[in-house]
């Protein structure tokens, strides 16, 4: 989109408020709001905000950062409508005070310029994401409670059930917001719902994706329902996974992945970049398995990875090559989950990728039976490595990465690395109820 076409609909939409965004190296989106005399000043880039008081950003001194809005993410807001006033939204770059310079601590910032990297190497990445979420009731004090309305198992659930008007009501918000939605459906699990949104080029997918949840959260709470992306909510059921379907494209828009002569129909490059998933993959979980509460997700039993090997159908392995091939030809990761920073995960996993193929690594042999049923010699055997099995060891691993600094930049590697060392240690620290409920009777 051009500006003028951002101000002409402004004008025929009648939008009051507009809310610039962006997110911290966490993932959360921060969100700006002015009113309408200040669209013009925001559409330049000219809106200035407080840097230090963002998580990871900068010091005190340096915190004058300013907002470069991508027309390209513009939109309007389709329950933000009252009495004709309407609102709308654009994604936004971080500048540093000199208002010329990208902010490296911007997720956003660095994924672009990794992505430009990509190019020079003759490739761009395309990724479609599978969030899953849950939704749980609130409590009379309105806080967020474990309790969902639905039984498993039922895939159509009741008419009058709140969960199934509301998942149809983020649906068609979507919509409205230009998604494609592909897929909607019950997941495995009690309360768990999934929507699949068209693939797109990385940049955009991870735009996608931050608006997704934020969709799903804001239309939830209208039903009164608490949507969550908490990676394993409940113990002894699924967690939410996020899946990340990834290609590499030529960049003449063929699909560098597909090659019909090979026996997969995969191509050097598609092999190479599986082999570099699968030798940096203990490395780049620290991001895209971010939190303490990920690795409860990552055990035997639920349909999640705990081991990092490929197949070509294998849903027990981390890398499963869904059956498309042509221009769908892609590598489906299965070990994200959507508490991950979107950038910065596909920031990881596309340099990931790229070391197998810069380096033309030959990947393992695909494994095409249950993993969960192999013994660790025959595990060490076939080339299989078993993933961080906690935030602890996730981090260490991502300190040790030879392509990690390098991936996020020292600011972002830096500040990351520092708050995930604080929140394990936090962790460490802290009691839980598994503790009371063993030790506190029999000792
Ligand atoms: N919920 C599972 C996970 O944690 C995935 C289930 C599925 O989509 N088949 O990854
Ligand atoms: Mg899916
Ligand atoms: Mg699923
Ligand atoms: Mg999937």
């Amino acid at each position: 989109m051009t500006r003028d076409e951002i101000m002409r609909v402004i004008e025929e939409k009648n939008i009051h408020f507009f809310r610039l965004q962006f997110v911290d190296i966490f993932g959360f989106m921060k969100n700006v709001a002015i009113p309408r005399s200040q669209i013009e000043k925001a559409l330049d880039g000219k809106m200035m905000f407080d840097g230090s008081s963002i998580d990871g950003f900068v010091r005190i001194n340096e915190s004058d950062m300013y907002l470069k809005p991508d027309y390209d993410t513009f939109v309007v807001l389709p329950w933000r409508n009252k009495e004709g006033r309407a609102a709308a939204r654009v994604i936004c770059d971080v500048y540093k005070s000199d208002g010329v310079t990208p902010f490296e601590g911007c997720p956003r910032v660095n994924l672009k310029r990794v992505l430009a990297e990509a190019r020079e190497l003759g490739f761009t990445m395309n990724v479609g994401t599978e969030c899953e979420f849950f939704l749980f009731e609130y409590d009379e004090d309105g806080m967020p409670t474990t309790v969902c309305q639905d039984v498993a198992g039922y895939f159509s659930l009741d008419p009058e059930d709140k969960a199934n008007d509301c998942r149809r009501e983020i649906i068609e918000v979507l919509e409205n917001m230009g998604f494609e939605i592909e897929a909607s459906h019950h997941e495995v699990a009690e309360g768990q719902h999934e929507i699949n949104f068209k693939y797109a080029d990385a940049l955009t997918c991870a735009d996608n994706t931050i608006t997704f949840k934020w969709v799903v959260k804001t239309i939830a709470a209208r039903y009164g329902l608490h949507a969550t992306f908490m990676p394993k909510p409940i113990y002894g059921i699924n967690g939410s996974g996020m899946h990340t379907n990834q290609s590499l494209f030529n960049l003449d828009g063929t699909n560098a992945f597909f090659d019909e002569k090979d026996k997969l129909q995969l191509s050097k490059v598609a092999y190479q970049y599986i082999a570099g998933i699968l030798k940096n993959a203990r490395g780049f979980v620290g991001v895209t398995n971010p939190l303490v509460n990920s690795y409860k997700r990552l055990v035997p039993g639920y349909e999640a990875p705990v081991y990092a090997a490929w197949s070509a159908s294998n849903r027990s392995a981390m890398v499963r090559i869904p059956a498309a091939r042509g221009m769908s030809t892609r590598t489906e990761v299965r070990c994200p989950d959507p508490s991950t920073n979107p950038y910065l995960a596909l920031a990881m996993m596309l340099n990931s990728g790229l070391d197998g193929v810069k380096n033309n690594i030959d990947p393992p042999p695909p494994v095409n039976k249950d993993i969960f049923e192999m013994t660790r010699a025959e595990m060490t055997d076939e080339g299989i490595t078993v993933l961080p099995g906690s935030l602890e060891e996730a981090i260490v691993e991502l300190k040790n990465n030879p392509i990690a600094k390098e991936t996020l930049g020292p600011h972002i590697f830096e500040k990351y690395i520092e708050a995930k060392e604080k929140e394990w240690d936090e962790y460490r620290c802290a009691i839980s109820e598994w503790e009371l409920d063993n030790y506190l009777r029999v000792y």
